[in-house]
C-alpha cells in the first residue's frame, strides 16, 4: 500500500483509539482528552499495544496523559536550546561541521516526549534560505535533515533538496533522522530508494526507537533495502521511566537491532522539555544500566549514554 494511504489510517482521534485499546472509564482521569499537541499514532504501533492497560511501553509514548499538563520548574519550552542556534528560519548551526535542516513540522507519530513540541515551525516550503547559507559556509561538511521527519516531505521534494545539497562542493555526508520506518515502513519506497542510491553524499540514516516491541520484520525488510546501498543504519533512544528503563527491556532491544545490522548509537537522557517530567530517569540509574548492558553485549551493540545540554559544542557523555 502506498505511504499516504497508510498515513491516512493513524490515530488521530482519541476516542478511536480508546476504543480501539479497549480502555475503560476507570482509565479516563489519567489520559488528556485534549492536548494542544495533538495525539498521532500509526496503526502499525497501536496493533503492538496490550489492550485494557496503561502500562504497555509503546502506549506510554504516544497517549496523551493528564501528567503533560504538570509544570515543573527546569522543564522548558526549548530545553535543548534550539532558537539560539537558529540561523535561518529552518537551519539550526548548532556543531562544528554540521548543520540541521528542520525540513517540516509533520511526523509520521507524535512522541509525548518530543523536545521540539514547542517548536515555532516555519510554514513557508522553500529552502532556498538554508541552501544559500549552506553554500557559503564551507565549514559544513555534513548536513543533517530533521524535522518534525524529514520522510514526511514528498520524494519530489526530498529529491529536489538533495540535489541542490549534492551541488554544494563542500557537503560531503548527508544524515536522515526519522522515526518514519517505526510507524510505516512502508515510506522506504522505491522512488525513495532510488534518490539515495544516485546521491552523490554518504549518507547515514538514523532512525528513533525506544522498546524491541516497536519493531517487527516488515520493519526490518524497509530497514535492509538502506542497508543494501551502503547506507549504515543506526538508532537513537531516549531513556523513558516505565518504557525502557531496565536492563533487559534494553539489552532485548540492543540485541535485536544489532542482529539486523542496526547499530544501538546513542541512549539519550530525557530533554527536560515542558510537561515531560514523569519520563525522566534519573542519570544515576541511566548509569547503572547502562554499565550493566557493557557487561552484556558487544560494545557496538551499546549506546552512548549522553545528554544534550543547551549551549554545549558537542552531546555531553554521562559515561566517560
Ligand atoms: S518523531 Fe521525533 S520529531 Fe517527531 S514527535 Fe517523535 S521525537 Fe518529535
Amino acid at each position: 500500500m502506498e505511504w499516504r494511504t497508510v498515513q491516512r489510517n493513524n490515530f488521530t482521534q482519541f476516542k478511536t483509539l480508546f476504543e480501539f485499546l479497549q480502555l475503560t472509564e476507570k482509565h479516563l482521569p489519567h489520559l488528556l482528552q485534549n492536548s494542544p499537541f495533538p495525539l498521532n499514532l500509526p496503526y502499525r504501533l497501536a496493533a503492538k499495544i496490550a489492550k485494557g492497560t496503561l502500562e504497555d511501553p509503546i502506549l506510554l509514548q504516544f497517549l496523551p496523559q493528564i501528567k503533560e499538563t504538570v509544570n515543573t520548574p527546569g522543564f522548558l519550552a526549548d530545553p535543548v536550546g534550539d532558537e539560539p542556534s537558529r540561523t535561518s528560519s529552518k537551519l539550526l548551526h548548532k556543531y562544528h561541521g554540521r548543520a540541521l535542516i528542520v525540513c517540516t513540522s509533520a511526523c509520521a507519530m507524535n512522541c509525548r516526549y518530543c523536545f521540539r513540541k514547542n517548536f515555532s515551525y516555519e510554514t513557508n516550503k522553500s529552502f532556498d534560505a538554508e541552501i544559500e547559507a549552506i553554500s557559503e559556509d564551507p565549514t559544513i561538511t555534513e548536513v543533517l535533515l530533521s524535522g518534525g521527519d524529514p520522510l514526511s516531505l514528498s520524494n519530489a521534494t526530498l529529491k529536489d533538496l538533495i540535489e541542490r545539497l549534492s551541488a554544494i562542493p563542500h557537503v560531503q555526508r548527508l544524515r536522515f533522522h526519522t522515526r518514519f520506518p517505526i510507524g510505516i515502513p512502508e515510506r522506504i519506497d522505491a522512488p525513495f530508494l532510488h534518490i539515495l542510491e544516485t546521491s552523490r553524499l554518504q549518507t547515514y540514516f538514523v532512525i528513533h526507537c525506544n522498546h524491541a516491541n516497536e519493531l517487527d520484520d516488515d520493519i526490518f525488510a524497509a530497514l535492509k533495502k538502506i542497508q543494501c546501498l551502503g547506507i549504515p543504519v543506526l538508532n537513537q533512544s531516549v531513556l523513558l521511566k516505565d518504557v525502557n528503563d531496565d536492563v533487559d527491556t534494553l539489552k532485548t532491544l540492543c540485541k535485536t537491532l544489532s542482529d539486523h545490522g542496526v547499530i544501538p548509537y546513542y541512549i539519550h537522557q530525557l530533554d527536560r522539555v515542558q510537561g515531560s517530567a514523569h519520563y525522566e530517569v534519573p542519570e544515576e540509574r541511566g548509569r547503572q544500566i547502562v554499565q550493566q548492558l557493557q557487561t552484556l553485549l558487544p560494545g557496538y551493540a551499546v549506546p552512548k549514554y549522553v545528554r544534550e545540554i543547551a549551549g554545549e559544542p558537542g552531546k555531553t557523555p554521562l559515561i566517560d
